[in-house]
């Protein structure tokens, strides 16, 4: 089926600014908007008494959501108290019950969104701005969690030995034409199961079983390390395409090392010429026992907004998911692309099958 990946189109879009953005012009203007908002927060008799807060449990580093919470600080004179939980989260709120103090809860990837669905921390919450900001693909339609931001599935070719246009779509990873030539990190990672639960959803049970046996007998080593270390084997000679999220080409071109191995590879997006590039997000949603309830709706839509928007993505170097945020220069310097804009909830729904699946066919 011809699908136009949410235009969205995942459009760095025709903003003025946006073709404008370069990361240095960005800053500047992040800057100036930080320094606006401190200076209306000074004129602002705030943090009396009664200070409200708000706290946030995340997955995410703190590093990259800091400035956004002081942002939102900034703004509301609400306070934001941070849990970095990178481990066993889900379980802990699950285990505080109804005295968790957790109000609002900051994770990525959809199997993550998923799994906190089904254990029932999370509460539903729709306001106009949240379903304005946020295309209904990437939202849980009862509002359980929004998407903040998207990222992509992409190929990693090597610049050597693969040619512009050689692997056009995710199906192609199947075929007998890259026999050994394939590196990528665990099946049972939460970024492939992703990647095969969108399979099933596109193409059926049998069909996904398929093209996961036959990307096994691509693979020019044991699944190993993690999306980095897939684009080094391919700078090393291991392999020549490798699979991994595309905000990682970001993070190794920050990296002295590792801008080595980014510059050994060229950045493929699949499925450009029918339903465009897999996609999963980061994302947050209300904690179903939140106690500061009204500030954790005000910080999920303020995260929604184009200030955090155009921050939080250019912080990991992920996409906004809000249409018509300008993107960051480096990601314009990648290009546009289409974004399959199937429900992310067709991927949750998918995701136990697909790790049966993976597991049926000896995926290590
Ligand atoms: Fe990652």
């Amino acid at each position: 089926m011809m699908r136009h990946g949410i235009n969205l189109k995942i459009a760095g879009t025709a903003t003025a600014a946006g073709s404008a953005a370069s990361g240095g012009a960005l800053r500047a203007w992040i800057a100036a908007v930080a320094v606006l908002v401190l200076v209306v927060g000074a004129l602002m008799p705030i943090g009396t008494a009664s200070a409200a807060e708000v706290n946030v449990y995340s997955y995410r580093q703190p590093f990259l959501i800091k400035p956004l919470f002081d942002a939102f600080t900034r703004q509301t004179g609400v306070k934001v108290n941070v849990v970095f939980a990178p481990k066993g989260m889900v379980e802990r709120i699950k285990r505080e019950g109804r005295n968790s103090p957790a109000d609002l809860i900051l994770t990525v990837d959809i199997g993550r969104l998923h799994e906190a669905v089904q254990a029932g921390i999370l509460q539903g919450v729709q306001t106009e701005r949240l379903t304005g900001n946020v295309p209904a693909p990437y939202r849980h339609p009862e509002g359980l969690w929004y998407a903040l931001t998207l990222r992509t599935r992409v190929a990693y070719a090597s610049k050597e030995r693969v040619q512009p246009g050689e692997l056009k779509r995710y199906e192609d990873l199947a075929t007998p034409h890259w026999k050994g030539r394939i590196c990528m990190r665990s099946s049972q990672h939460v970024y492939n199961v992703g990647l095969l639960a969108s399979m099933i959803a596109h193409h059926g049970e049998a069909a996904a079983e398929e093209w996961a046996r036959g990307l096994l007998a691509n693979q020019a080593r044991k699944p190993q390390g993690n999306d980095r270390a897939q684009v080094r084997a391919v700078k090393e000679g291991e392999c020549d395409l490798a699979l991994g999220n595309h905000y990682y080409m970001g993070k190794m071109l920050q990296d002295k090392e590792q801008a080595t191995w980014a510059d050994a590879v060229r950045m493929v997006f699949p499925n450009q010429a029918d339903r465009g590039a897999h996609i999963n997000v980061s994302g947050a949603g209300v904690a179903r026992y939140a106690p500061h309830k009204a500030q954790a709706v005000r910080l999920l839509e303020f995260l929604t907004d184009d200030l955090a928007q155009r921050m939080y993505a250019e912080q990991n170097f992920e996409y906004p998911v809000k249409a018509g945020v300008p993107w960051s220069g480096l990601l314009e310097s990648w290009g546009k692309f289409t974004a399959d804009d199937l429900p992310l909830v067709d991927v949750a729904r998918n995701r136990a099958l697909a790790i049966r699946i993976f597991d049926r066919v000896g995926f290590p």
